[in-house]
């Protein structure tokens, strides 16, 4: 096989993996109640890269009550400025220790390297720079002249862009005065833990930020805990739906950033070569491993077979392989369990006659990976069209009329982000504006910015991260209560 796994020397010397991991809690890191670990591996090779501790509903209850003492004695104590200044400490680590983290990221991962290097960690670095600004700000927030923290917020993010998402949970809530027990993706906590390293590095005051590692019962026993006064998840919507079900009734706030199918809409008048670029980076970056990938292509029947023509020529010349070359386009799938799910809705596609087509293009034979992948004579009843693959797969689907593609484009359950492709801008006004989708970029795809709110319609969740209008889901605007007349009780 054309591949083999053999991390050049300075890039394994970049950043030290510990083989095993204790818990982030109050500052130090600590054993588990119960002493148990899980192991993450590399998803390029299978190889074992740590054992990661499992957090238990004690170590949870732990993990909050230092989030809460944090809270009282430390930091909704500080002013806005004390606070931007942490902020502005762990934005200036991230990015002199950039390096380590992009390694990091991609072996936990298996994103390409030039993606964490270039887009994950600098994104996430200037996540903690926006938040760091507002926090003297909040009065500017549009939430009127005082607004206050919420108190202890537990976040339970994804495995797609690790680093990233702890970036868009944790740099908004302490800017606005929260204290955060944070539980990252089973396949990929190593990132969560370096970060909580830059929290020592950082002196951030102990208990500000908590990072419990496990699967799924550990987000759980965050969610249940009665002394959570937020929670906000990014992840799959049958569990957003469940956290839902389970906060409904209690004092907790929540905000769910969850799956998407969006449409990718080009025109006929669309600059073709432009949009194929786009086409590729909106379903093949990150493996498709994105809530928010083009993973619709919806092409204006004049020009549906051209387009189609030269992306099956543009994806003839991608780069699947080792995630750590740093001319790799595609890199692994992040875990066995994702690989089957791509496989079963694939094999889905197929038996329901939707036409496979895929490049030429040798697999490693260890890891788990899958070939970029486009179906066309695809109809909207499909199940490739209608439910989220979360992998390298495309499927196309054509249109007439403008008003075609807007009912084809808002025809799923989700309505996260979509993209239009025209050379007018009056046609990307009127469409963008009868998308049900949270995102519209036109003429660009999968671009993301701190000052940009970002989220959902329907099944893709509710509230924003980002800009000022991220703010609002980590700060209370409730009036106080008037002060009680003299004489009564
Ligand atoms: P997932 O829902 O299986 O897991 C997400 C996180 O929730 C993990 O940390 C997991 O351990 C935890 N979890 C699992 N069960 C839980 C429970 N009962 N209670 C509390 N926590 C629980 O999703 P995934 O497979 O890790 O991620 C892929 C999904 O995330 C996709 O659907 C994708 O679209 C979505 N996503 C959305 C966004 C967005 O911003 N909208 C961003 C990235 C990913």
């Amino acid at each position: 096989p054309r591949f083999e796994y053999a991390p050049a020397p300075e890039s394994r010397a970049v950043v030290d993996i510990a083989s095993s991991y204790g818990l982030f809690i109050g500052g130090d890191f600590v054993d588990p109640v119960d002493g148990k670990s899980f192991k993450t591996v590399n998803p390029a090779t299978e190889e074992k890269l740590a054992d990661v501790s499992e957090a238990s509903a004690a170590d949870v209850d732990k993990a909050v009550r230092a989030a809460r003492r944090a809270y009282d004695r430390t930091w909704s104590r500080l002013s806005g400025a004390e606070r931007g200044k942490y902020l502005y400490r762990i934005a200036r680590i991230l990015a002199e220790r950039a390096r380590e983290f992009a390694v990091l990221e991609t072996l936990d991962n298996g994103k390409p390297i030039k993606e964490s290097r270039d887009v994950d960690i600098p994104i996430a670095a200037a996540h903690f720079f926006y938040h760091a600004g507002w926090a003297d700000k909040l009065e500017y927030a549009g939430l009127g002249p005082a607004p206050r923290s919420l108190g202890v917020v537990g976040q339970v993010i994804p495995w797609n862009f690790p680093l990233l998402m702890l970036a868009w949970k944790i740099a908004p809530a302490l800017a606005t005065g929260n204290t955060v027990v944070l539980k990252p993706a089973e396949t990929t906590p190593l990132t969560a833990l370096l970060f909580a390293d830059v929290c020592q590095q950082a002196d951030l005051p102990p208990g500000v930020v908590n990072i419990v590692t496990g699967a799924g019962a550990t987000g759980q026993a965050l969610v249940e805990h009665p002394d959570v006064d937020k929670i906000a998840f990014t992840g799959s919507t049958g569990v957003g739906k469940a956290i839902a079900r389970e906060v409904a009734g209690t004092r907790k706030r929540v905000t769910l950033e969850l799956g998407g199918k969006a449409a990718n809409i080009v025109f006929d008048d669309a600059p073709i070569d432009q949009a194929v670029e786009g086409i590729v980076n909106g379903i093949f970056f990150n493996q498709g491993h994105v809530c928010c990938a083009g993973s619709r292509l919806l092409v204006q029947e004049p020009v549906a077979d051209d387009v189609i023509h030269r992306l099956q020529r543009r994806l003839g010349t991608l780069r699947v392989g080792d995630p750590m070359d740093k001319n790799t386009d595609v890199g692994a799938i992040n875990s066995a369990e994702q690989l089957a799910r791509i496989n079963a809705l694939v094999d889905i596609g197929e038996a329901e006659g939707a036409e496979r087509w895929s490049p030429p293009c040798q697999l490693p034979e260890r890891g788990y990976w899958f070939p970029p992948t486009v179906f066309t004579q695809v109809s909207q009843a499909h199940r490739i069209a209608q439910e989220e693959i979360f992998g390298p797969v495309l499927s196309v689907l054509t249109f007439r009329t403008p008003d075609e593609a807007v009912a084809k484009a808002n025809n799923t359950p989700y309505g996260l982000s979509a993209g239009i492709w025209t050379d007018k801008g009056s046609r990307i006004l009127a469409i963008a504006d009868r998308l049900r989708a949270g995102v519209v970029w036109a003429n660009t795809f999968n671009r993301f910015d701190p000052t940009s709110p970002f989220g959902g319609y329907k099944e893709s969740g509710y509230g924003r991260e980002g800009g000022r209008q991220g703010l609002a889901a980590y700060l209370d605007d409730t009036p106080l209560a008037a002060p009680a007349a003299k004489g009564t009780r």
